[in-house]
């Protein structure tokens, strides 16, 4: 996993509830993490206080390797107002390494990248917080 420093605050911040208050601070110190159930073992994404599967309340961080390989990806060239400087970009789905499947975006001007090759992921450090994207290759 590598990092990138953009010299502005993020376009549109995510609105960080208490309980995901953890997964941000941990995303600025350049870690990727979840929960895992302690109880049926399920890992979810994003982090969840409740088990969807179990219900358990007793759940735990774990950290997460940032690899996969891309499911799928579309361009978007006509994106919402705050995002209209960042055209044309890529949003991808990847199956993280754990069996996790993730929505995020995929760095680079890849007119076609290749579903099912390997990408790794990259934290996006901004003035008013660190958000993480993909990008080929397995890092
Ligand atoms: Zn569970």
């Amino acid at each position: 996993m590598r990092s990138e420093t953009r010299n502005r605050p993020a376009a549109y911040p995510p609105r960080a509830s208490e309980a995901a208050r953890p997964f941000w601070d941990e995303l600025r110190e350049e870690r990727f993490s979840t929960t895992r159930c302690d109880d049926c073992g399920d890992m979810t994404f994003p982090p969840k206080v409740v088990c969807p599967n179990c219900l358990s309340e007793r759940l735990s961080w774990r950290p997460l390797s940032g690899r996969g390989t891309l499911y799928s990806y579309t361009r978007v060239w006509a994106a919402p107002a705050v995002f209209g400087d960042e055209v044309p970009y890529t949003l991808c789905i990847v199956d993280l390494d754990e069996g996790l499947r993730v929505a995020s975006r995929l760095l680079g001007d890849h007119a076609s990248p290749e579903v099912g090759a390997p990408v790794s992921l990259v934290f996006l450090h901004y003035e008013d917080v660190t958000l993480f994207c993909f990008e080929p290759g397995d890092g």
